[in-house]
């Protein structure tokens, strides 16, 4: 894949090392190709596509081709009346947030303890509201049990109003069985909710006839701008809406459409289901090469999820006997960018709930660190990262440690 132009890279300069940014499961660079549209959108004049005047009718135009657009990359129509249709929301957070509170009334919630912290915390807050909230096992290295789900359906005798799965988890890319899931909750007439945030653009995604009732995805993780994403719906769910005040959106999600920010999100996901076959196979080849490059070196790492169909660019290692903020803060200090923590605020980064719902023991829970490629990155920097992580194990893993 062809590097898009950028300025020279400021950290390179200030620092004199190369800068390899391993973080394209928290967010990935814009394509230029995506800002390009972008640009144009935003140049091109007022755009609020509520209007009733010729900019505010051209807006319009321009939003309903891109939603159109984003409908066709995801295998659904999205101009039928009744028919499927997409809010469009800030992100991955407020699309979970809407399809946890909006879709179902009164019934249990079922969630994995996996899922996005966006998706946990709005079930607890349901929780305190009174909804009663059940969670299905995940197993050690991090799938979801469905026979659990299944026994839960069959039994449940209050009525389970809503059931959210992940499509792939965030921090170890563990691809979960969202279509078996998907069978069991059609069967039993249960709306299905999937935070497709760290698929959609990744993984190919057909979603007539899916047997997925709600599905989140938001841009800036396939390249597009950062503060849009959307939750589709499958015809006649009825959702409620979290805003109120505005008609936009059938009254759901009122507010002015951000058009370029659509456009962009269209263009990004065009651009993605285009170059998917070479993106899966590039990333996979990179996170073979990024994981046996530090086994040789460390065969005592651990690697998350190994036994499990995982997202092509995604690597979880437990690097044991170090801490997994020490060694974060020291790849950064050499240029690699890495995250540490369970959701993309890392900042203060608590032990990964994930890791813990996988049972796995504390020593790895503290010494995790994930790595994320993209269709962007390249052997060169996967090999400079592998001798910079190396080095920096040695150095701060604990002494009593006997490796290789
Ligand atoms: N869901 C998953 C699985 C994620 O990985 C993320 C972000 O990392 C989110 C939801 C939240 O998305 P956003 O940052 O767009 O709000």
């Amino acid at each position: 894949m062809k590097r898009q132009k950028r300025e020279p890279k400021r950290y390179e300069e200030e620092n004199g090392v190369t800068a390899v940014y391993l973080d394209n499961n928290a967010t990935t660079a814009i394509d230029q190709r995506v800002a390009d549209v972008m640009l144009a959108q935003f140049l091109n004049g007022p755009a609020n596509a509520s209007s009733q005047h010729a900019y505010g009718r051209q807006s319009r135009l321009n939003l309903d081709a891109a939603i159109e657009a984003i409908g066709s990359c995801l295998g659904t129509r999205l101009d039928q009346p009744n028919g499927a249709r997409l809010i469009i929301t800030s992100g991955g957070t407020e699309s979970n947030h809407q399809a946890l509170t909006g879709i179902g009334e009164r019934g249990p919630l079922v969630l994995s303890p996996i899922e996005h912290p966006s998706v946990i915390a709005t079930a607890k807050w349901l929780e305190q509201q009174g909804r009663t909230l059940r969670w299905l096992d995940v197993d050690q290295d991090g799938l979801v049990l469905l026979d659990q789900l299944q026994t839960l359906v069959s039994t449940d005798s209050h009525g389970i109003s809503l059931v959210s799965i992940m499509a792939a988890n965030n921090e170890t890319g563990v691809i979960q069985p969202i279509s078996k899931a998907a069978e069991i909750c059609q069967a039993a007439g249960i709306p299905l909710h999937v935070d497709a945030t760290q698929t959609v653009g990744k993984l190919p995604l057909n979603l007539l006839d899916s047997g997925i009732s709600a599905l989140t995805f938001t841009a800036h993780k396939f390249h597009g701008p950062a503060g849009v994403g959307a939750l589709w719906l499958a015809p006649e769910l009825k959702v409620k809406p979290v805003f109120h005040g505005g008609e936009q959106q059938l009254e759901t999600r009122p507010g002015t459409e951000p058009v370029a920010l659509v456009i962009g999100m269209a263009r990004a996901l065009r651009l993605a289901v285009d170059e998917m076959d070479h993106s899966v196979s590039h990333c996979e080849m990179l996170r073979d090469r990024l994981e046996n490059g530090l086994l040789e070196r460390h065969p005592g790492l651990v690697v998350q999820g190994k036994s499990h169909n995982r997202l092509p660019g995604i690597s979880s290692i437990s690097f044991l006997k170090t801490d997994r903020q020490s060694m974060l803060m020291a790849l950064d200090m050499v240029g690699i960018a890495c995250s540490s923590g369970s959701a993309c605020s890392s900042g203060s980064s608590p032990p990964s709930h994930v890791l813990a719902a996988m049972n796995r023991s504390s020593d790895e829970i503290e010494s995790t660190l994930r790595f994320g490629v993209s269709k962007f990155s390249t052997i060169e920097e996967i090999d400079v990262a592998i001798d910079s992580i190396s080095n920096v194990y040695n150095r701060l893993r604990k002494k009593t440690c006997v490796d290789n």
